[in-house]
């Protein structure tokens, strides 16, 4: 979250709005969670464990909607090994 929801201000150092006062450290919270699930999808990606990568790449994506947690989720829809296949999902879905 680079604004404020509430005003739009650009959001920087601590959870309140430096414009508005909007105590945004609900928010920053969630968003945090959101990266820690994505890391851990990666983390379980690259341990082999496709189906725990895929759970925990859709519970970021039901946080926050990132790049790099949708990416987890359609690799742990091809698994370790299928590079090639996944390729061919990441370039269909740029149409998406
Ligand atoms: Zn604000």
């Amino acid at each position: 979250m680079q604004r404020c929801p509430v005003c739009r201000a650009a959001i920087k150092g601590g959870p309140d709005c430096r414009r508005c006062r909007a105590d945004l450290s609900a928010l920053l919270k969630i968003e945090q969670e959101a990266e820690n699930l994505a890391r851990q999808a990666v983390r379980l990606w690259a341990a082999g464990a496709v189906g725990a990568a895929a759970e925990a790449a859709r519970n970021s994506l039901a946080l926050k909607a990132t790049p790099l947690a949708e990416v987890i989720r359609i690799f742990a829809q091809c698994g370790p090994g299928d590079s090639g296949k996944c390729s061919v999902v990441l370039f269909e879905n740029e149409d998406n």
